[in-house]
Order: C-alpha cells, then sequence, then structure tokens
C-alpha cells in the first residue's frame, strides 16, 4: 500500500520550448551582414548617447538596436528604426520583445 515508484521520478522530460522552437529567430541571424554593421557604425557616430535610458543605463552607445523588432515587421536596414544604445538597456529591450508582448517607446 502506498509504495511509490522510483523509476516514475527518473523518466520525468522537460519539452523543449524557449528561443529553439521559435522559427524566425533563424532568419532574423541571417540578416545581419556588411550592410548591418556598416548601418550600426553610423548610428553609433550620430548618435553617441543611448536612446533609451531604462534603468541601470551607461548612457553610452555601443550598440546599435532596432525599434521595431525584425521579427515584428520592422525594417532591418532602415536608419529610422535604429538607435544607439548602451548594452544595459539593449539586453533589457532583447527581454521584453523575448517573452511579453513589446511595449511602444
Ligand atoms: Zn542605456
Amino acid at each position: 500500500m502506498g509504495a511509490r515508484n522510483p523509476r516514475l521520478w527518473g523518466r520525468f522530460t522537460r519539452p523543449r520550448t524557449g528561443w529553439e522552437a521559435r522559427p524566425s529567430v533563424g532568419t532574423v541571424r541571417g540578416l545581419y551582414g556588411s550592410a548591418w554593421r556598416q548601418l550600426r557604425a553610423r548610428v553609433l557616430e550620430e548618435q553617441p548617447e543611448c536612446h533609451w535610458s531604462f534603468p541601470g543605463c551607461t548612457g553610452k552607445s555601443t550598440q546599435a538596436d532596432h525599434v521595431l523588432a525584425i521579427a515584428h515587421g520592422g525594417q532591418p536596414y532602415d536608419r529610422s528604426n535604429v538607435v544607439g544604445t548602451c548594452r544595459s538597456c539593449h539586453r533589457k529591450r532583447t527581454q521584453s520583445q523575448g517573452g511579453r508582448r513589446r511595449r511602444q517607446p
């Protein structure tokens, strides 16, 4: 009575969900070529200060960020869709786009 079966515990498997289950990621990665590097350099030159200024912001642009993510229909090489951002804010933006609904700036 009430005998536990220890084999059940060992058979527990997690379903693979998350980034590798998202089909859009692979196509987005393919877009980052020399055209992107040129645009990014131009953005950092024109916008040396971080666009977002989230809490923890360093204030200095070291990366370029799409305002409207490509996965959401944004234009990858459109200067008006790219802003300079610091590493901290870029990470916050990436995290918010990965999970929840994007917030309009
Ligand atoms: Zn910042």
